[in-house]
């Protein structure tokens, strides 16, 4: 009979990565990774080894760990994923981070999420925020529904759903905050044919000969939808921060700026739309 430590042996060295090994195998066994650990020298059953066994080929033949085991976790979020859904990236808790900078606790703002996939940003920032509306829209019938079970899995109340084209089901509406996390990857990037983005739904990541085609919309569009000194904040590629901003800019919007995640690239921009230009929220 084969141990924890020696089938975890086996898998790091097929996949080329102890942390994807041991997510597998703590999902084939419902146990944590801490488990795993502490019962080394534990031997595995039949079933489980074979269970064990086919997800790791499912890794090895490319797919993400993410929608093998179906969950990844999003700031304090353990969510559900599927093929529908873009996979959450550590990097986008930073435009959960600036959105809630201008998100105070104790005021009942109205905050649009477009193109929520799983709903990553929109429920982080409803759960950070109770007093917080969120409208979490996307263009597709599946990812929404993923984004809604991740709702009531996590008892998330002050968030609704909307299904359309970044604004279209938002007609008449203002907000005070608008995030995204759009599509912004160039259309012939030869990374859209690499590792997980191969599994990826093609339509969350790539928009356009320079990638900034759903940007540019959303930039044009964000005026109707802003209250007088509300923000947009959304992320794009890291060589993206200098055309953003001027696509910002020249849409009149004021205090127009670029964040650096944790890698130091440029990651998120942001500008607030006031026809006074005061912009004085924080
Ligand atoms: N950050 C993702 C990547 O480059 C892309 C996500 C997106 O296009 N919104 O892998």
């Amino acid at each position: 009979m084969v141990k924890v430590r020696e089938a975890l042996q086996t898998a790091t060295q097929r996949l080329g990565d102890r942390t994807d090994a041991e997510v597998l195998l703590a999902y084939a066994l419902s146990k944590s990774r801490s488990w795993l650990i502490a019962h080394a020298d534990d031997a595995l059953s039949a079933e489980h080894a074979l269970a064990y066994r086919v997800l790791v080929e499912q890794r090895e033949a490319g797919e993400p760990v993410a929608y093998i085991t179906g969950r990844r976790g999003f700031w304090s979020l353990d969510l559900e994923v599927t093929p529908a859904t873009l996979i959450p990236r550590p990097e986008t808790e930073l435009l959960v981070e600036l959105a809630l900078e201008h998100l105070p606790i104790d005021a009942d703002v109205r905050v649009a999420d477009l193109g929520t996939g799983s709903g990553a940003i929109a429920l982080a920032i409803a759960r950070e925020r109770p007093r917080a509306e969120v409208t979490a829209v996307d263009a597709s019938v599946d990812a929404l529904a993923v984004a809604q079970r991740n709702a009531q899995r996590h008892g998330i109340a002050n968030v609704s759903f909307a299904q359309g084209d970044w604004f279209a089901p938002l007609q008449g509406l203002r907000f005070g905050v608008i995030v995204s996390n759009p599509p912004y990857i160039e259309c012939d990037d030869p990374h859209l044919n690499q590792g997980d983005l191969r599994f990826e739904p093609l339509s969350a990541l790539a928009s356009g000969a320079d990638g900034l085609d759903d940007i540019r919309r959303i930039i044009a569009d964000a005026k109707a939808h802003l209250l007088a000194d509300g923000w947009l904040l959304f992320e794009h590629g890291w060589d993206q921060g200098e055309a953003v901003r001027t696509l910002l800019r020249n849409a009149s919007f004021a205090k127009v700026s670029t964040m650096q995640d944790l890698e130091g690239r440029d990651r998120v921009s942001v500008g607030c739309w006031s026809i006074s230009k005061s912009c004085d929220s924080p």
